[in-house]
This record gives structure tokens, sequence and C-alpha cells, in this order.
């Protein structure tokens, strides 16, 4: 009897591990949510801390870790970095009361949108959002960049399916050091995806057009700016003999970009044209993406994200004589945008044609996506502040900043 017992025992395990179902939930009462720090210098600590964990809830992240820790388990993180702190007490009670606390995590919260972030987050950012609707969004790339970064953006779509609808495109950092605009066009796809199923204005504008959102369409100058010249504005590509570096990709697209005036054909120039139209490559890929999208299903809304100055302007910025058939229209979307901006908080922005209200252009990306693309609206949009601050806003300015831009990108998109 005595080594039947003993028997029964030692299969008890087993017996258990065949009867619970793949389905059954992962009871995690007591587990902590632990933003890890990870120690400077210190190689391989991340996959030693993968091993530990139970879940890594942000993974490639360069300087912490997220991750559910069970008890008993913590000691062994702290021993390998020791700067942790509790991001959630009790993983287990957080489920039982705010539900489903994995997709709480896989989906970045609003939080991010009170600090400006890396490059390398910036991408993790759209990859989590991503991965937390995976039924209605994908990542997409639109080219490359000089030094070979992806042109990456989601693309959102609603109960039409994938590519039904008229396409909405946004584009954010078309100017590395308007770091305000990687953090606007963020939000507003933060805003399509997690409101989706709660919001039902959200939805109806989800349900009605594809968005393609890029909020950092010149890579190697955002990380360029962030690495050694805050204030560069350009592309990284080198110009034949001159020492100067850098096309301005907002003067480089196929259209209109041989009129004279509203570009420099100076290498030096903030506002350098390049050598022939189209001959940077995030242009390049981002010409080819415009042309398929119109090839499709075509675009009815184009947004350019920059700043500063607070503006809200319209085709054509090459010719400050030329108005378009379309400009009352254009004038009423740009007004609903200025007045829902102005009611979240005050703030005032000035409408009206980009020649005129602001200064010449050739050769930029809303007058391409206009001329070329057809966009029904095509818009530059200047984001805060007037001046004070200008391109290096405070990041206590971000969420007051994006959350008005948003209620007038909504404004703008119901009556598109
Ligand atoms: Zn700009």
């Amino acid at each position: 009897m005595k080594n039947a017992t003993i028997l029964s025992i030692a299969l008890l395990p087993l017996a258990l591990a065949t009867a619970v179902p793949r389905s059954e939930k992962v009871d995690y009462t007591g587990y902590q949510g632990l933003r890890i720090t990870l120690p400077e210098n210190a190689t391989g600590i991340e996959e030693q801390i993968e091993d530990i964990a139970a879940h890594i809830l942000n993974p490639g992240q360069a300087t912490h870790i997220d991750a559910v820790v069970a008890a008993d388990k913590i000691d062994a993180i702290k021993a390998l970095a020791p700067e942790v702190e509790v991001l959630v007490q009790d993983v287990g009670a957080a489920i039982a009361e705010e539900g489903d606390i994995v997709s709480a995590y896989a989906v970045p919260s609003e939080s991010w949108f009170t600090a400006y972030h890396s490059y390398a987050d910036h991408i993790q950012f759209l990859r989590d959002l991503q991965a937390g609707y995976p039924s209605n969004s994908e990542i997409i790339t639109t080219g490359t960049s000089v030094q070979g970064r992806t042109l990456t953006g989601i693309h959102i779509w609603g109960s039409g399916g994938k590519g039904s609808k008229p396409a909405v495109l946004f584009h954010g950092t078309v100017h590395a050091r308007e770091w305000i605009t990687t953090m606007s066009t963020e939000y507003n796809a933060w805003q399509l995806l997690t409101k989706y199923n709660t919001d039902s204005a959200i939805k109806a504008l989800v349900d009605k057009f594809d968005f393609y959102i890029i909020p950092i369409v010149n890579p190697d100058g955002f990380v360029y700016s962030q690495t050694t010249d805050r204030m560069w504005r350009k592309n990284r590509q080198t110009v034949g003999s001159s020492s100067c570096v850098g096309r301005d990709n907002n003067r480089n697209w196929s259209y209109k970009w041989e009129v004279t005036g509203g570009a420099s054909t100076n290498p030096c120039s903030e506002t350098y044209k390049g050598l022939a139209a189209g001959d940077a490559p995030e242009n390049r890929g981002m010409m080819a993406h415009v042309n398929s999208l119109r090839d499709a299903r075509g675009i009815r809304l184009y947004i350019d994200f920059h700043s500063y100055g607070q503006y809200i302007l319209w085709p054509y910025g090459y010719d400050c004589n030329l108005v378009v058939p379309e400009d009352r229209a254009l004038n009423a979307l740009a007004s609903a945008g200025q007045s829902a901006i102005r009611g979240v908080s005050g703030t005032s922005y000035t409408v009206g044609n980009s020649c005129r209200h602001l200064y010449a252009t050739t050769g930029s990306g809303p007058d391409y996506v206009y001329g070329v693309g057809g966009a029904a609206y095509s818009y530059t949009i200047e984001l805060r502040d007037k001046g004070n601050y200008g391109f290096i806003l405070p990041a206590s300015q971000i969420q007051p900043t994006v959350r008005e831009t948003w209620a007038g990108v909504v404004a703008m998109l119901q009556r598109t």
C-alpha cells in the first residue's frame, strides 16, 4: 500500500497537468507589474530578466523593461537590476477590478504623451499599439531613408475591412526638430484604436476611412536631432562636392519642384530642394505610397503635421496668386478645425492659403498630395506654439497640444 501511495502522489502533478485545459486563465494573484531599469553597459541582463519574468510587456525597450513577475521571483530580478518600480501591486487583483490587464499593458497608455521619446521607442510604441488591435490595424512601411531606416507607420481600418474605404493620410516629423508632431500623429492613431469600441463618434470615423499614419517620415533627421543637433531640420543626404548635408523633404516632392522662389538651390540652406525632383529616398517612398492610395480608393484628407506657428494651411504653396476652385471648401474644413481647437483650450490658430498666409513653398507634400495625389482636402498644420519655445516645446505642453489638435482633426474628419 505504501508503494502504491507514493506512486499515486508521484503521478499527481502529471495528472493535473494533463487535466488543465489550455484555455484556462493563468491566476496572477500576487504577481507584480514591475518597471525594471536596465543597468547601463550590462549586456545580457535583458535575456536573464526574460527568463525569470512571467511576461515581458514591452520587449525591445532600450532603457527599461516592464514585466509581470511572480512574488517569489522578485528578489532574483532585483539582484540583476536593483532599480525597480512597482507599477501594479497585484496583477491578479487589477485584472479582477479592471478587466484584461494583458491588453491594458500591450496597448501603450496615455502617459506616453507626457514626455518625448527616442526613435527606437517610437517604433516600439507603434508596434505595441498595433499588437493590441491586430484585427483592424497593421504596421506599414512606405520607403527607406538615406541611412536605411524604414519609414514606419500604422494602417487602421474599420468594419468595412482593410483597404475598403477612401484614405486619410497623416505625416509627422518631416522636419526633424519638430518633435511635437511625432507625438500628435501618434496620439491620433492612439485615439482611433483605443476608443473605437467605446466612442461612437470615433467608430464612425474609423468605419468611414482607411487611416494611414506615419509619425516620422524623416527618421535620419529625427535621430540626428536627438543625438547631435537639436535644431536639425532636413534629411541626412550628402550633396556631391558640398560639405553641407541634407535635403528639405518638404521641398523635394515631384510637383512644381522646378518653380523658383519656394525653395533653395544652396545645399547649405534649410530649404535645399535637392538636385532633382524626388531625389531624396524618403520622398520617393512617400510619393509611391500616395500614388498607390490614389489608385486604390482615393485620398479624402491629407494632413502634414509641422511646428510651430499655429496655422492650418491649404494649397497651393507654389503660387500665391492661384486660388483653387475648392478654396471655400478647404477654408470651411480648416475653420471647423480652428473652432474645435479653440473650444478645447482657447489656443488660437490662423487659417488660410499656405502661400499667402505663411510663405511660398515648391515641391511640398501638401501640394503634391493635392495636385498629383488627388486628395479632396490637403493641409499643413503648424502646431504650438507661436515662438516662445518654438521647436523646443516643453514636455508639459505635449498633452494639451495633442488633445486640442485631436479635437481639431476630429472636427475636420467629420466634415470630410
Ligand atoms: Zn516643418
